[in-house]
């Protein structure tokens, strides 16, 4: 008769309570993926581009990005993450090693100014949800800069 012996699990330690991330490079099903929201977002610019140029487009940004995050292209998106319900399928924990990134703008689509494919940018979870929000960038400096300040103060 054999004992089981239940595998070994690591230790829970999900993305958003580490200190840092390492990402994987975005696999081509990524790519493959955001040049299909990008048709989105270029249709309410009343801008047309075939696939193979909406392809050409996200993988011409990812490379100007590091392959990552827009906010975190110095670090290797060491500070982004993805949103956590993206690490479960059918209520298991399964962690995705690279970022599900989320088109973003540079000037906020709520803000009513006029959008063109440069102000797209390429964000994960984290940063376009809970950093860029509807601020345009002078004003996240801004709000950022005092935080930062406040942090000093408290450390
Ligand atoms: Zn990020």
């Amino acid at each position: 008769m054999t004992t089981l012996v239940p595998p070994l699990v690591p230790p829970l330690v999900p993305p958003h309570f580490r200190d840092h991330n390492e990402w994987l490079v975005p696999p081509d099903t990524e790519i493959e993926r955001l040049q299909g929201t990008l048709s989105n977002h270029l249709r309410q610019m009343e801008i047309k581009l075939s696939k193979p140029e909406r392809t050409d487009f996200v993988k011409t940004l990812l490379a100007a990005q590091n392959q990552t995050c827009a906010f975190g292209k110095q670090v290797n998106g060491m500070y982004c993450w993805n949103e956590p319900k993206e690490n479960y399928i059918d209520d298991v924990y399964t962690e995705k090693w690279y970022l599900k990134l989320q088109w973003g703008h540079i000037k906020p689509r709520c803000r009513k100014t006029e959008q063109t494919k440069e102000d797209l940018c390429l964000l994960c979870a984290r940063c376009n949800n809970q950093i860029q929000t509807s601020r345009h960038l002078q004003q996240l400096k801004a709000e950022l800069l005092s935080k930062i300040e406040h942090i000093d103060g408290m450390l």
